[in-house]
């Protein structure tokens, strides 16, 4: 019922060329990709390049962020429309990277998540816990703000278009991955506030992805798990092997 995403965010990686290079790879080697949807997030230099390469083909682009207004005095900032004008169906937000780096708060992502949304972006909302709140058992309230305050005026209706990402901190980039199980654990517990906040339909079939240090050789224990619906994949998704490895998993 809920069709699996692998994301890859490429982050603050690849030049123009590199990225063309990538993205024809991927495009070569998933041409005939069905059973997954398939989103890729290069730097904002790359989108539109990579945007012409991908067209007809699987691969749909994500922009890594954006700022919630249409136009105005916002140097160095993009809009949810420019990114659409560069050929992005969808955005990432409240990536911990950001959240850490750049003091992003849940106020500031749930209003770009509603000005995403309104452009008719669609929207990949990351939340997940630091080491230290999961040891200090936390991670349930964090968990909760995050998507309490994240989601807050969003409808049912708009929550079509949203994907929720679990990437625990102490896992992304570390090599450190959670264990299906804890993945697991984490999911139905979001699925679980998904209902509360929304509803039953929501809960069933808002798409659930886990982040942090997913590789080929454990994408599958992670999708054998009912709850995990797709991945947001950091380093391995610069690898046009890797990524194909995972998007093809067994
Ligand atoms: C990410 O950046 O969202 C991520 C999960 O990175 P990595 O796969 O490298 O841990």
């Amino acid at each position: 019922m809920r069709k699996p995403l692998i994301a890859g965010n490429w982050k603050l990686h690849k030049t123009l060329a590199e990225a063309q290079e990538l993205a024809r790879t991927l495009k070569d080697k998933l041409q005939d990709e069905q059973r997954c949807e398939l989103v890729i997030a290069p730097p904002f230099t790359a989108l539109a390049a990579v945007a012409e390469i991908c067209r007809d083909s699987p691969l749909q682009l994500a922009g890594q962020n954006c700022y919630p207004a249409t136009e105005g005095a916002f140097t160095g900032e993009l809009s949810p429309t420019l990114l659409q004008d560069a050929g992005c169906h969808y955005v990432i937000l409240g990536h911990s990277e950001r959240r850490q780096l750049l003091g992003e708060t849940d106020t500031f992502i749930n209003a770009k998540v509603q000005a995403a949304l309104a452009a008719g972006l669609k929207v990949i909302l990351c939340v997940g816990e630091n080491l230290a709140q999961r040891e200090d058992g936390e991670l349930f309230d964090v968990i909760a703000t995050q998507m309490r305050l994240g989601l807050a005026e969003i409808t049912s209706a708009q929550m079509a278009e949203v994907v929720i990402a679990y990437e625990p901190v102490w896992a992304i980039g570390t090599g450190r991955t959670a264990s299906a199980d804890q993945a697991a654990e984490v999911h139905a517990f979001i699925r679980g506030l998904l209902q509360g906040q929304f509803s039953s339909e929501v809960s069933e079939s808002t798409r659930i992805l886990y982040g942090g240090s997913v590789k080929p050789d454990n994408i599958s224990s992670l999708m054998a798990e009912p709850d995990i619906d797709g991945a947001l994949v950091g380093g391995a998704s610069l690898d046009s092997a890797s990524f194909v490895a995972i998007a093809h998993y067994p």
